[in-house]
This record gives C-alpha cells, structure tokens and sequence, in this order.
C-alpha cells in the first residue's frame, strides 16, 4: 500500500528513486570551560575557523556558477556578509569571554540568539535569513572541530535526499550525478533551498512529515515536484503511471523549447491570451514574462498571510508596483483579499465558523471592514500608474457588491485626482465568477464589470457541492461533469452577449485536458501556474476553434462525467502524442 505524504511543491519534475535521509553532520558539540589565559587562543581558532568557511564558500559559488543564475550565486553573497559581520564576531568574542565557555558553545548560543531576532521579523525575506545564519554557524562550528565533512551520496546510486531542511551549502555537497530529487521536513517555497533547487532543475517538495522521511531511508520513492507530493513505497502500477509522466515530461520539455515564444494561437490562427497565476511578487522573479500575456491573477492575501501584521498602504504599493516593474507593460490583474475559508489570517480574528467555505470570506469580509478594501484599493490605484492594472474581486454573489466596490473605486479615485495623486484612469474592474448564483445574474452584473474570471475551482466545489479536501468525498470533485460545462458555456455566453472579456483562472485552465473545451465553449483567455503555460499551448497549437466547438458541444450533451472523460481523452491523447514528437501511446 502506497504512503502519500503531502507537502509544498516546491521545484517542478517528478523523481524516482531511493529516499536517503541526511542528518546534519553536527550533532554532538564538545563542551569545556575557558581559562582566562586561553581568551586569546580561542579568538585566533575564530579567525582561522572564518577564513576557512569563508574560501569554502567562494569555492562553492565558483564551482556552481555555471549551473545556477546570477542572482541564486548572491546567496553566497549574502552569507559571506552574515560570515564577515563584525557584529556577529564581536557577540561571540563576548560570548566566550563573559562564560568562559569553547567557541562551539558560543558560537551556537549566538546563532540561536540571531535566529530568535530574525524569525521575529516582519519581513518574510529577513525571516529566511535565519536558515542562512544556522548554516553559517554549522559550518563554523564544522571547520572548528575539523569535522572533513562528507559528500552526500548514496554510493553511486540515485537518490532522493532527504533531510530536515535543505541549505545553501548543502548544494556543493550533493552528488549532482545521481541525486535525482529533494525532499524536506522544512522550508518553504521561498525558501533558498528551494530557490537552489529550482535554478539546479531537480525536482523538489518541502514540508514533509520528518518522522515519514528519517524512518524511510531507503524505501523507494517518488517525488511529484509539480503536486507537492511524495509515494513512498508506490504500487508497481503507479510507478508505470509515473515513468509515463516523466518520459512525458521530458518530450514536452523538448517541445517546450520550440514552442515558448511561438504565438498562443489555435491551429488556424485565432488567439487565445494565456497569462500567469502568481502567489506573490517573488513568484515574479523566476516567471518569463514575456512567454505570457501577463498576469491572469495575483492572489494578493498570500503577501497579507505570511506577515504579522497587515501591511499598510505604503507597503502595499511598494508590492504593488514591484509587481508592475516585473510584467513589463503587460496586464496585472490584482485579485483583492481572498482570506477566510481555507485562507486564515493569523492576525486577524476571524469567528469560528461551522462552515467557513459558506462563511466570511472574499469580498463579504472586506465589505465589512472598508478599512482593508480601501486601503488595499487605493495601492492598487497608485500603482497603477506605472502600467496596466486591473482589479479583480473575488466570491462576489450578487449586483449590490459589486455596485458597492464600484463606488469605492469612483471615490478614491476621485479623491486621488483632488490631491493630485497619480493614477491611471484606464483601471479595470473585474469580478470572479466562483459563486454559483452569480451565473444566471450574469445579464445585470456585467454592465458593472469591465471583466470577469471565472475561479472554477470554487465554482466546481459549489456546484457540486463537493468539499475537495475532504478524502470520502473527494473523487466527485470533477470538473467533467456536463453540468459544469453547461455552466461555463453560459458564462462565455453572457460575457459575450455583454462585450465583456472573460478568462478562466482556476486550476483547469492548466489542464491540457481542458484548453479545447474552454476554447469550444467559447473562452480566449486561460490564467494559470506558469508551470502548465507551455503544456496548455502546445495543446492549443495543435487544434482548431472548429475542432474545439465540435468537441465541446458533443462534451456538453453527455449525460455523464464519465462519458465526457472518456469523449475527452479518446480524442485527445492521440493527438497529444503526436505532438510530442510521435512517440507510442503509453497508457
Ligand atoms: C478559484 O476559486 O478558482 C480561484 C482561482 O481562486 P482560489 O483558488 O484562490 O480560491
Ligand atoms: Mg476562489
């Protein structure tokens, strides 16, 4: 029976092979007491001990400056000045002499200390600074103790490493021959070593039971870098299903190559905008925007999330305009704050809720509490003067709201305009389609709207009144279901009928599977992780808007999910094949 550990996907691929599980080399620090007359001694052991971590790391950055980008190189940068910080050396220095206690104590009392202050801070950046400086003390306390520090391998075979977290340093210790995938206890997308995996191209995902990982060394494993998920011990039938995927992904990666600046337009020339899906500005540093038509939706509430405190406005629009900066021109369309549900807000109270996905959340929360609509709507006013934004509303459910938000908007407008606040007047207003009764309301909302976009993986969920993160019910979260098409049929309709642009963003707008279909029922613009872009235009490439609405149409008179699953796939997997380059079906 297959173990499936969840975790977060932090660098895409799928890897098979080996867990082997790592232990820091450190464990047991040797522990005596100091002599006055020994102060001296234990400051040169520090200088030397820096000067040699230090060559250490510039051997490091040297040996991996072909494999990884500039900017991943300046996180050695950046330990280096942790490494030289007089600060940091004076703090130990005392350290020893005010307890007279041997450098490696101190020096891993000081570090704990700078970690305390760090994971304090506001800043998320500043916060992962705390991984960088355990590194550094580690690899202090390591050269003091002349610990020869062995490479990572697993004899010569592939592996997957496994560890409680993955830093910096630990790159120049893998064996890049045959390490085949990351996966870790700790550490976040944003984490340096998920930065490192990601530019090195190995597969990754973090956040994982630790006590799973340390008690599997060795077990067979695959690590799904794109869902964020890891089989231990899979079933001869699911590592098949994955050998398949990863041969798949490698003729698509070779495709990709050719089709990534080529246009996103179906087989007869009619184009369809394929945009990004960003969780942050961050998520903008690793994205070729120019492979995009710009972001589809920026889900702000995750820069909200993993901070302490709400940002204010100013801070906002620093973020905001980062965002602008980075899509060079290109639409960015800011979904405002989409906490409750699933999306708490740590420092915000929200009531406990029987059913928080029915409950406050989305623009209901943010009606009633205009400080945070306003604050957040007027960043996205001034910093819209630096390109094209378009604001987006998520969870709306009826005319009222959105006539409300509208009118905020018209007044802080007009309140920028009298003090002379630059804006671009141009600014979009969209709203989410993610709430059934919105649907049939389409005729009367739209007049109020510049665009819609439809969240179908809410919109799924209610429909089918299906909660997708609950197991026993999970298999009926499908998007097939002809209800759901019909349903997605009349919102291209209406927002045609409207002269009003309409884009899907939740996850099947990613779905190679999907891109015909949405284009059949009458959608030209699809939003999703950048991951799925190139997949989702090959897709398109290979077919015509005839081609799609003769599939959707058949799609949508199927009396069932199966049958559309079927019609689906039948006629598309050939055709997907051929595009990668004629290979057999493997099924
Ligand atoms: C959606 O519901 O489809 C959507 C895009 O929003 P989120 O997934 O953030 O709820
Ligand atoms: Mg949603």
């Amino acid at each position: 029976m297959a173990r499936k550990l969840k975790g977060i996907a932090a660098a895409r691929g799928i890897a098979i092979a080996p867990v082997v599980h790592f232990h820091p080399t450190l464990e047991h620090i040797p522990t005596w007491k100091v002599p006055e007359e020994a102060i001296d001694a234990e400051r040169s052991r520090l200088s030397n001990a820096v000067a040699t971590v230090a060559a250490g790391l510039m051997a490091l950055q040297q040996e991996l400056a072909g494999a990884i980008g500039k900017s991943e190189a300046r996180i050695y940068d950046a330990q280096m000045a942790l490494l030289q910080d007089p600060q940091f050396r004076r703090d130990v220095e005392a350290e020893v002499r005010a307890q007279r206690v041997n450098l490696e104590v101190a020096l891993q009392r000081v570090v704990a200390r700078y970690e305390g202050v760090f994971a304090a801070m506001e800043n998320p950046a500043m916060r992962e600074r705390a991984a960088d400086l355990r590194d550094i003390g580690r690899q202090l306390v390591g050269a003091l103790m002349a610990q020869a520090r062995q490479k990572y391998t697993a004899n010569g075979a592939d592996y997957l490493f496994a560890a409680e977290e993955f830093l910096p340093s630990d790159a120049g210790l893998l064996d890049r021959a045959h390490i085949r995938g990351i996966v870790t206890a700790h550490g976040g997308k944003y984490s340096h070593g998920a930065i490192l995996a990601r530019s090195l191209g190995i597969p990754a995902v973090v956040g994982v039971d630790q006590v799973m990982l340390e008690s599997n060394t060795g077990t067979m494993a695959i690590i799904d870098g794109d869902a964020g998920v890891v089989l231990l011990d899979p079933t001869a039938e699911e590592m098949r299903e994955y050998e398949r995927r990863a041969r798949e992904q490698r003729a698509v990666d070779r495709r990709i190559a050719e089709v990534r600046f080529q246009p996103s337009v179906t087989r007869d020339g009619v184009a369809v905008q394929l945009y990004a899906n960003v969780e942050g500005v961050r998520d903008l540093d690793s994205l070729e925007i120019e492979a995009t038509a710009g972001i589809g939706l920026f889900r702000t509430e995750f820069a909200f999330m993993e901070r302490r405190q709400f940002p204010t406005e100013d801070e906002q629009v620093a973020m905001y305009r980062r965002a602008m900066d980075g899509a060079k021109g290109r639409p960015v369309t800011f979904r405002t704050l989409d906490v409750g549900g699933d999306k708490p807000l740590g420092y915000f109270r929200m009531p406990d809720e029987r059913n928080p996905v029915l409950g406050w959340r989305g623009i209901r929360l943010c009606l009633d509490w205009p400080d945070i609509l306003y604050s957040q709507l007027r960043a996205i006013l001034r910093a819209s003067a630096l390109g094209h934004a378009r604001i987006l509303l998520p969870m709306v459910s009826s005319r009222s709201e959105v006539a409300r938000c509208r009118d905020v908007v018209d007044q802080l407008v007009a309140d920028l305009r009298a003090t002379g606040v630059a804006y671009d007047p141009r600014v979009e207003l969209g709203v989410m389609v993610e709430v059934p009764v919105l649907v049939p309301v389409l005729p009367e909302v739209l007049p109020l709207a510049d665009f819609v976009s439809v969240g179908t993986n809410d919109l799924v969920q209610y429909l089918l009144a299906v909660d997708r993160d609950n197991q026993r019910v999970a298999k009926m979260y499908d998007p097939f279901h002809p209800g759901v098409l019909r349903v997605l049929q009349q919102i291209a309709q209406a927002s045609r009928h409207a002269g009003k642009p309409a884009s899907v963003c939740g996850e099947i707008a990613g779905d190679q599977w999907f891109t015909p279909l949405l284009v059949g029922l009458g959608f030209r613009e699809l939003s999703m992780a950048p991951v799925f872009l190139p997949r989702v235009k090959l897709m398109l490439r290979s077919m015509t808007v005839a081609e799609c609405e003769d599939l959707a149409g058949r799609a949508l008179a199927m009396h069932s999910t199966s049958a559309v699953r079927k019609l689906v796939l039948d006629e598309l997997q050939p055709r997907w094949l051929a595009q990668l380059g004629g290979e057999e079906p493997q099924r």
